[in-house]
């Protein structure tokens, strides 16, 4: 095997902590925020546990960071890594919090994220750098496996309520006293 670069051997942290979050029944998305080459914080969508619209990997991993160095405005030369292209709310929270380069993995479909459009409109006079196909396969099987299984589950569940559904009430053909 090739060895990896530097940036997919972050992006492997960073789909490792995705894997937490699969484990746990959430969307597999995982971030960490790097700074001198070591891994310092990281965060993995929690939405469905915490059930709060801003549990998403980014920002898990940009609140540590700011608490590890006690400050909202990151160190220059913080990174941030996470397995799918931001959403509006996570590339906004990477600028307040002065991430330098962002590189991402899958991208998200139909151009949803605004990410370009958001690195390059100089809000808070801060610019941050984006990366995106880092490792852009493994990230997105590793989302398409999810969608897959959750659909098949959801799938099994609805065949054996309706299962269920008819054993109770047998369908009046049934029912019918047959005459012999
Ligand atoms: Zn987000």
């Amino acid at each position: 095997m090739r060895r990896l670069t530097r940036e997919e051997k972050f992006m492997r942290a960073a789909i490792k902590v995705a894997q937490r979050g699969l484990r746990e029944g959430e969307v597999p998305i995982g971030a960490v925020v790097v700074y001198g080459e070591k891994v310092i914080s990281r965060g993995y969508n929690r939405r469905a546990k915490l059930q709060l619209a801003s549990a998403h990997a980014e920002m898990m991993a940009i609140d540590k960071a700011c608490k590890k160095f006690g400050s909202w405005r990151l160190p220059e030369g913080c990174e941030l890594y996470v397995t799918l292209e931001p959403c509006p709310m996570c590339m906004g929270a990477s600028l307040n919090a002065r991430v330098d380069k962002l590189y991402f993995g899958a991208y998200e479909q139909k151009g949803r994220s605004l990410t370009a459009e958001l690195a390059d409109a100089n809000l808070l006079n801060h610019k941050t750098e984006v990366v995106g196909g880092v490792l852009q396969e493994e990230c997105a099987a590793l989302l398409s496996g999810f969608f897959i299984a959750m659909r098949q589950k959801q799938k099994a569940e609805k065949e054996r309520a309706k299962a269920e559904a008819e054993a109770a009430n047998p369908p009046m053909e049934n029912l019918e006293e047959k005459e012999s």
